[in-house]
């Protein structure tokens, strides 16, 4: 039996989560469930459940929720320090399932206390990769990746021989403007940019998707999960994501991980780690399949792949500052403020006139993340007036 926190718990990767500890009553156990403001759910499944506790980030939201809950023997809280609360309550696994840099306090307290992260929230990991490394050292705490990519390479890297791989190939879907031509990029609609053709992910990743920032995105995380430097990690385009990705050890031999596009997937391999769990859902049926393709990505139409290589290697500051100029960018665009192009104009041109030295702590870290969210929502301005 291990016990269970899911921050983020009604978002994709969070319901997905709900659902695999659901199925399985007798591996798992709810110590807190956690949401920003979406109250029913998130009360619906504490009590299904039986969550010790439910917490919503957004404080006006806790009479909304003490309501939901009442009856129940679920603790409701609400504020941001409430959700760090609950994400050191002392979990065997705490899945970090919150979108952008606000999971990054919460992540970071989940660390301070040891035991398994299995972490989603890769917005928290490229901004603050170093700090959070050092903490995870520091505390002995387990980091095990959700994101399918990296629980990929995680599954197919022998540990005791990291010093023999040669290369790390990132599969990439291309997402839903893979093969649209520059030109008609530019009228692209917020509805056309979610609706991704494998994967059915939050609002923010699916942008992410189409611009391939959310593979630069984990471009960085890979070099944080694994011992590789970034020239050891390539970008390769796979449009049907069924290889989810691959790593080559010094004697040219490739291990790839394969699989339907079903996060529940990842997800149980990081709730049951180092053991296996049965998870519902469709199999690989590679002959339906017929053929995989690969295909080299094209830095034209997705300038976001080169920014995110840049920050990597500059180094410092510069990861927080990609992932903050982006996550106002694609806000921006999800309001319809600004058009698809400019999302990545507005990364490269926050990314020009902001380069602050290296984050050495966590609070340097959020204090990069507010003044390049800062910045960026002036260029934002700029692009509207
Ligand atoms: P989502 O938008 O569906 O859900 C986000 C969750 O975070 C919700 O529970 C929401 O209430 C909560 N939240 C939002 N803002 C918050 C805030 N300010 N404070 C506290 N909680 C807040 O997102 P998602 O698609 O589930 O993605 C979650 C994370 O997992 C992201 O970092 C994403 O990159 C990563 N990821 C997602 C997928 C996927 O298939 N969806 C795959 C790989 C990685
Ligand atoms: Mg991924």
């Amino acid at each position: 039996m291990k016990t269970v926190t899911i921050l983020g718990a009604t978002g994709s990767v969070g319901t997905s989560t709900l659902d695999l500890v659901e199925r399985a009553p007798d591996q798992f156990r709810v110590v807190a469930l956690t949401a920003n403001c979406d109250v029913q759910r998130l009360a619906a499944a504490a009590i299904r459940t039986r969550a010790q506790r439910a917490v919503v980030a957004d404080e006006r939201c806790l009479p909304a929720l003490r309501d939901a809950l009442a009856g129940s023997d679920v603790t409701a809280a609400g504020g941001a320090a409430a959700v760090c609360e609950a994400a050191a309550m002392g979990a065997d696994v705490t899945v970090a399932a919150i979108v952008g840099c606000a999971g990054l306090k919460p992540s970071m307290a989940a660390v301070e206390q040891g035991g398994t992260l299995a972490l989603a929230n890769k917005e928290a990991l490229v901004s603050a990769g170093e700090v959070m490394k050092a903490a995870v050292r520091r505390s002995a705490t387990t980091l095990l990746p959700v994101d399918s990519e990296h629980s990929a390479i995680f599954q197919c890297l022998d540990a005791n021989l990291a010093n023999r791989v040669s290369r790390i190939i990132l599969t990439a879907s291309g997402g839903p403007f893979r093969d649209r031509p520059l030109a008609e990029m530019r009228q692209v609609t917020p509805a056309q940019a979610v609706s991704h053709p494998n994967w059915s992910m939050g609002a923010k990743i699916s942008v992410d998707s189409a611009t391939m920032m959310n593979k630069g995105l984990e471009l960085i995380e890979a070099y944080h999960l694994f011992a590789v430097t970034p020239d050891q990690i390539e970008i390769v385009v796979h449009r049907q994501s069924v290889v989810h990705s691959m790593v080559e050890y010094v004697d040219g031999s490739v291990l790839a991980q394969l699989g339907t596009p079903d996060m529940r997937t990842p997800i149980a391999c990081a709730l049951a780690w180092p053991d296996r769990m049965v998870t519902p859902g469709e199999r690989l049926d590679l002959v339906r399949i017929g053929r995989l393709d690969f295909e080299a990505p094209d830095p034209e139409r997705f300038p976001a792949l080169r920014l995110a290589r840049e920050a990597l290697l500059a180094g410092g500051a510069r990861p927080a500052i990609l992932n903050a100029s982006n996550e106002i960018a694609v806000a921006a665009f999800l309001a319809g403020r600004i058009g698809y192009l400019e999302i990545a104009a507005i990364v490269a041109d926050t990314l020009s006139r902001f380069d602050p030295a290296a984050p050495a702590t966590l609070d340097a870290v959020l204090s990069v993340d507010r003044e390049a969210r800062a910045l960026a929502e002036e260029r934002v301005k700029e692009r509207v007036a």
